[in-house]
């Protein structure tokens, strides 16, 4: 699939399809369905562009420190976010968030809660569906790896700027909570 900035109808300042990912062939636009889109006239098919699923994991440990890893990749590449990543095809989003959870920090952890569901701007994505996941570290040593170059435990009232206000925004949703799991996160 080839991905283009070229602006296209109301397509305009988002990435542009410019093949069929079905046939190859190029595109074209056709208004379909309430809005303009992109368009095979050979498979006689619209090409639907649906927000991208992705997970994020609050981690705190038994001092209730919060696990955070450093970016090696772009965007905001240097800074510290929640790990994190997209779903891959046939997982659950609980295994995409303990499989990310593993690559960037080396930790495995178990689920405890869902902290929230969010569709969140991108510049290249448009729309990201993003879920954030409670997840209570079980085993593992703190290692960066994939796309970390640093992990490290961040007192929840110290945190460094944070990359993403989604994320922020899922570090403030946990400690705020008032249940159990935010009472005794070690457990
Ligand atoms: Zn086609």
């Amino acid at each position: 699939m080839t991905l283009t900035t070229e602006p296209s109808g109301n397509l305009t300042g988002r990435p542009v399809k410019r093949h069929c990912p079905f046939c190859g062939r190029r595109l074209s636009n056709r208004f379909w369905e309430g809005a303009l889109r992109r368009f095979c006239r050979h498979c006689n098919l619209p090409i639907y562009e649906n927000p991208i699923p992705a997970v994020c994991a609050v981690v705190p440990d038994d001092r209730g420190r919060l696990l955070l890893v450093r970016r090696g990749v772009e965007p905001k590449i240097g800074a510290w976010c929640l790990p994190g990543g997209f779903m891959e095809l046939g997982e659950t989003p609980e295994t995409a968030a303990l499989r990310e959870l593993q690559e960037e920090a080396g930790l495995n952890g178990r689920i405890a809660s869902l902290l929230g569901l969010y569709a969140t701007p991108s510049r290249l994505y448009h729309t990201i569906l993003l879920a954030g996941y409670l997840v209570m570290p079980e085993d593992g040593r703190p290692r960066p790896g994939d796309d970390a170059t640093a992990v490290g435990w961040f007192d929840g009232d110290d945190l460094p700027t944070i990359a993403f206000d989604r994320h922020l925004a899922f570090i403030r949703d946990f400690q705020n909570r008032k249940g159990p799991e935010a009472q005794a996160p070690g457990r």
